[in-house]
């Protein structure tokens, strides 16, 4: 992957008259990317098919954000994405994935088992697999007091899958180029799928299990997907595994962003590494160009920040083009969770056994700030990169809680024994699962929220942007400051909760506004694939 090094001091690039690749000298607008991400790159690809010239500025070595993988003693510990949603043609976010080449439907095993729950308490060991009926009757013989939750959950994800909704997603255009009509398309569209997003089952799963009257199965029901996500999105997800439309990466989450860094580089887009932006530089109510943390400004004619929101506006903008709206956000949203990961490299294998289980904990782990009941295993046996032949990289992931994890990187020493200390209990953990297994570990890695703060700048280390209120979940963002022409915002930070899918439509929309705004037609020129 090259890279154009640091920038010079002063004013560097002239921002018209620059060569298109795709066709003759023309006059283009220079587009600064802050970031580069999914979101950071996906704008950076769609700017160039449609005759901008970007620059990518990115503050770590490499591309892809917290999409990030790193070797260890011969494994390649993965620190990103667990499964990819809509990985099969089909459906409207394949066909962008494919816009970018990286639809590589060969590389995404498809999942037939979503997750193994394990209860410790009860002992309790159940599969939830691609056959939801086989689920639900599963768990109905053996929860019949709760049935009508079960079922509620089960039958719902089956009726959202035949509903014809499901992957409706409106991520094809900008919502801020909608007219009435295509809002009404869009509405009738998705409007088997809107009638789940409202009412009843919008409320979070924290409040589904009030009314089930089984402590394990209520574990399970939370930890389906995520405790916090209303009920609609989990039964999307279920109904997705179900269509066979949730897939594995089985050559690590880099290999899913490396053909889009490279179509991003084959159409002229530039990276600039180690390139921390520190200010946005505005005049006259305009960004017109990025400040480097070596004090070297780059000019162009728009800026768009596909970097964390916080220090975004807070920080680069010093704060100056917040309203009320967005200090509101700012002050009553929580950032998305963030994990604590212990990679283990070990000497043996794991065949057939499902790559995602959750596990309920007979004893929390009460060391590492707020009590952890949940662990997950992630148990990558599904591709050749991950580990040495017949040996196994598996994880496992803990809710972290960031004021411990960022109170104890003040000591390094303090910091590297919680780190230990805790790989010791995800051993023990993995042993309780497959026993014999602590005596083959022969690598071990821990990353923390500290780590993911550190590489990525995601504020308190979170992994997928925002948790938002349930009832704001289907709200789009602004994208644009008030007071601040020529600017835009895309990423997990420019929407409710961040995910593969809106995390690349967003910088996909961004530059089609960009292009009304130029009176220009969004044009797929240079697309790997685009559509017929
Ligand atoms: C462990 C994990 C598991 C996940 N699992 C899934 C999953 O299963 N399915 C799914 O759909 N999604 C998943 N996600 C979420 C998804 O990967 C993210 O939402 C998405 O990748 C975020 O992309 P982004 O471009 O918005 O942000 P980021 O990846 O955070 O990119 C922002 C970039 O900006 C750079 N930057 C920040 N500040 C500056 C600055 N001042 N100057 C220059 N550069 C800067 C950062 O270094 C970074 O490269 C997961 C994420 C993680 C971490």
């Amino acid at each position: 992957m090259s890279s154009s090094g640091r920038g010079r001091r002063g004013w560097s690039f002239c921002s018209t008259g620059s060569k298109w690749p795709l066709g003759g000298e023309v006059t283009v607008k220079k587009v600064l990317i802050i970031g580069a991400g999914l979101a950071g790159v996906s704008a950076g690809c769609y700017a160039q098919m449609n005759g901008y010239s970007s620059e990518v500025f990115e503050m770590h070595d490499v591309a892809g954000g917290v999409v990030a993988t790193w070797r260890r003693n011969g494994y390649l510990v993965d620190g990103g994405i667990h499964f990819l949603m809509g990985h099969r043609s089909g459906t409207p976010i394949n066909a962008i994935y494919k816009e970018l080449g990286i639809d590589q439907t060969d590389l995404y095993p498809t999942m037939t088992t979503f997750i193994r729950f394990t209860d410790e308490p009860t002992g309790l060991s159940i599969d939830i697999s691609n056959d939801l009926e086989a689920a639900k009757q599963a768990l109905m013989a053996r929860f019949s007091d709760d049935r009508r939750t079960i079922e509620e959950i089960f039958r719902g994800a089956q009726k959202i899958r035949r509903s014809g909704g499901l992957y409706e997603m409106g991520l094809e255009k900008a919502p801020e180029l909608m007219s009435l009509g295509d809002r009404l398309g869009s509405t009738w569209k998705a409007r088997k799928m809107v009638k789940f997003m409202m009412g009843r089952y919008a409320r979070p799963m924290t409040e589904v299990v009030r009314e089930v009257k089984d402590a394990a199965l209520k574990r399970l029901i939370l930890n389906l997907f995520s405790p916090q996500a209303p009920e609609w999105l989990v039964m999307s997800v279920l109904a997705m595994v179900e269509d066979g439309q949730i897939g594995l990466i089985s050559d690590g989450c880099t290999g899913f962003m490396r053909p889009m860094v490279e179509r991003y580089q084959a159409l002229g887009g530039v990276f600039h590494f180690r390139s921390r932006v520190v200010k946005i530089v505005v005049d006259g109510g305009k960004a017109v160009g990025v400040r480097l943390e070596d004090g070297s400004e780059h000019k162009g004619d728009i800026v768009i920040s596909a970097a964390d929101g916080r220090s975004t506006i807070y920080g680069m903008l010093e704060g100056r083009y917040a309203d009320e709206r967005i200090e509101e956000r700012y002050r009553a949203w929580n950032p998305g969770a963030s994990l604590v990961t212990v990679s283990l490299g070990l000497d043996r294998t794991f065949q057939g056994e499902p790559p995602l289980q959750v596990l309920a904990l007979g004893e929390p782990l009460t060391s590492y700030g707020s009590p952890i009941g949940i662990a997950s295993l992630r148990i990558l046996n599904y591709g050749t990169v991950f580990a040495p032949p017949g040996k196994t990289l598996v994880q496992v992931l803990f809710e972290g809680d960031w004021e411990y994890w960022c109170e104890m990187s003040k000591d390094r020493k303090a910091y590297d024994a919680s780190k230990a200390s805790l790989a010791w209990d995800a051993l023990r953990i993995v042993e309780s699962q497959y026993p014999g297994v602590s005596g083959s570990a022969e690598v071990v890695d821990v990353s923390t929220p500290y780590t993911y703060w550190r590489y990525t700048g995601n504020d308190h280390g979170s992994i997928m942007g925002w948790s938002p209120p349930t009832d704001q979940m289907l709200k789009t963002m602004p994208r644009t400051l008030p007071g601040l022409d020529n600017f835009y915002m895309v990423g997990q930070w420019s929407m409710p909760g961040g995910s593969v899918p809106t995390c690349i439509a967003s910088g996909r929309q961004a530059v089609q506004v960009l292009c009304r705004k130029d009176k220009k037609v969004f044009s797929l020129r240079g697309a790997v694939n685009p559509p017929e």
